[in-house]
Order: structure tokens, then sequence, then C-alpha cells
């Protein structure tokens, strides 16, 4: 991905400027910022950090980004979580125009994946594509199993398996039996929050599994599957950490730096 994101780089002759908001101080936020940061800078981004106050009100943050989206030289506008209560993520992220929304959650971006592949996808699901497109994965035909079906990260992936031609389950709260569906697939993609949901016993030998959940434990952080048995029997298994995260964060970087080329295209 490195290449790619400097040939995509390099086609930009202005600078690029990704604006980060965060509103009151997390600390779970603070590692994220801090990948993101940095990756920015390595392709040369600059990533541009503001925070307003825990008690802001919403319309005061909707006004900051009616700021940024008129403003030529912002070209990304990510929104960290958690955000404060009485703050609707929803119309935070519904507020950014589409062309700037570089984590592909507006309502139109997300609207996109309907018809195949949207300029700007939402990271986590684009970066689980990304890793089974780089492990050659055979996608057509697969049964494909994704646990979890939030709109930023189980859906997207299930449409763009579907778009792939897998056949797709989507297993969820209302799932009687996980592992009867976890047991028949071919590649599993997992997204809820939970450790140890998955283990070993509830895998097809010879699986792939793309475990996309973060949980912080008394042993460290930890994916949704059970990493020790799971990987006995996967053909393949993304760990947690530096699996999927780090490949988010480039997809982030991407999404800016096509939301830059397509802002200069646009101005010619
Ligand atoms: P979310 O919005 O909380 O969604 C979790 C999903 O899991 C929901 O669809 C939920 O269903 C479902 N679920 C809950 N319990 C289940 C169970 N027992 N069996 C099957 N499905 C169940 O979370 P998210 O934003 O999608 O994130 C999921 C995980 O990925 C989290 O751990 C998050 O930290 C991680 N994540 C990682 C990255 C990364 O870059 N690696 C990025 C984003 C998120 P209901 O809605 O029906 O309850």
């Amino acid at each position: 991905m490195r290449d790619e994101l400097r040939n995509l780089r390099s086609r930009i002759d202005h600078p690029i400027r990704l604006v980060s908001l965060e509103i009151g101080e997390h600390p779970s936020a603070a590692v994220y910022m801090r990948n993101q940061r940095r990756a920015a800078e390595n392709v040369g981004i600059e990533f541009q950090e503001v925070r307003l106050p825990a008690d802001c009100p919403q319309a005061e943050v909707l006004r900051h980004i009616e700021l940024w989206n008129f403003d030529e030289d912002v070209h990304g506008i990510l929104v960290q979580r958690p955000m404060p209560d009485h703050i609707d993520v929803r119309i935070i992220q519904s507020h950014i125009a589409a062309e700037k929304d570089v984590e592909g959650m507006t309502p139109w971006n997300m609207g996109t994946i309907l018809y195949r592949q949207p300029d700007l996808a939402p990271c986590t699901a684009a970066a689980a594509m990304k890793l089974l497109e780089k492990s050659e994965v055979d996608l057509q035909g697969a049964e494909a199993v994704v646990v979890g079906h939030s709109e930023i990260v189980g859906k997207p992936i299930a449409m763009f398996l579907l778009h792939h031609l897998s056949t797709v389950t989507v297993c969820h709260v209302g799932t009687r039996d996980l592992a009867a569906h976890t047991k028949r697939a071919d590649i599993v993609v997992v997204a809820v929050g939970k450790a140890g949901l998955v283990t070993g016993d509830m895998l097809r030998e010879g699986a792939v599994v793309v475990d996309i959940g973060i949980n912080v434990t008394p042993d460290g952080m930890v994916g949704d599957c059970d990493f020790d048995t799971c990987s006995k029997v996967a053909a393949q298994i993304t760990p947690v950490p530096g699996g999927v995260g780090p490949v988010t964060v480039a997809i982030l970087m991407r999404n800016t730096l096509v939301a830059a080329g397509l802002a200069e295209a646009a101005s010619v």
C-alpha cells in the first residue's frame, strides 16, 4: 500500500490537509490519533488536530464543519470517537461534504456502495477487503460469513463481498446458532467487539479469518477471535493488534489523497 499512497501523493502538487475533530479529551482516541498523524506525515499530508470542549453545543460543531466544507485548503474531515452524549454522531457525520468525507460515512458515500466501489469507502470495511485481495483469497463463489452488522463495518463488508460474488451470510445478535454458520464458511469476517466470540472449534479447516474486533483486556489488546485456537484451524488469520488496524489507517490516508485529487480535478 505504501507505493500506492506515494504514487497518489506524487500526482498532487499542492499541500493536502486532513482535519481531525475531537470533542472533549479521550485517552482511547489519543492512540488512534497518534497513528493517524504518523501515517499522514509519512505520506505528506498535513494532519490538523482540532479539539473542541466536551460541552461544545452541537450547533457550534456543525458550524466548524461548514467552515471546513467550504475551505479549499481542507481536503478531508475526520471525526474522532467517542463523542459526548449530547452530540449525535450521525448528524455530525452527515454534515460533512461527501467529497471531504474521508471516513466514507456520509449517507451519500454509504449509498454509493450499493453501486459498487465508492470513491471514498468506509475505511475499516475497505481495509478488510484490501487484506483479502492482497492475500489472493478467491472470493467468487466463496461462502463468506460476516459476524456483526454495524453500518460502518459489517454491512459495507457484506456488500463488498457480494460485489465479488461471494455467497454472504450476515450474523448478528438475532442469529440462533453462530457456530453453525461460521463452521461452513470459507471466509469469516468478525466485527463485534467481544473477545473470544469465535473459537477454533467454530471454524472450518482452512478458513480465512479477518478479525476486526478490538478489545482491551487485562492481557492487552485482543480481537474477537481466540487467536490461539483459531490460528490452528485457519489457513490465514489477521492478528490483533497489527492486522486490520494499520491497514484501516492506510485506507484513511488513501481516501484523503483521493479526495485531494478529486478536488484538484474539479478545479481545472
Ligand atoms: P458496533 O457498532 O458495536 O457493532 C457491533 C455489531 O456486532 C453489531 O452489529 C451487533 O449487533 C453485533 N453483535 C453483538 N453481539 C453479537 C453476537 N453475540 N454475535 C453476533 N453479532 C453480535 O461495533 P463496530 O463499530 O462495528 O466495531 C466492531 C468491532 O470492531 C469493535 O471491537 C471495534 O472496536 C472494532 N473496530 C476496529 C477497527 C479497526 O480499524 N481495526 C475499526 C472499527 C471498529 P446488534 O447491533 O444487533 O446488537
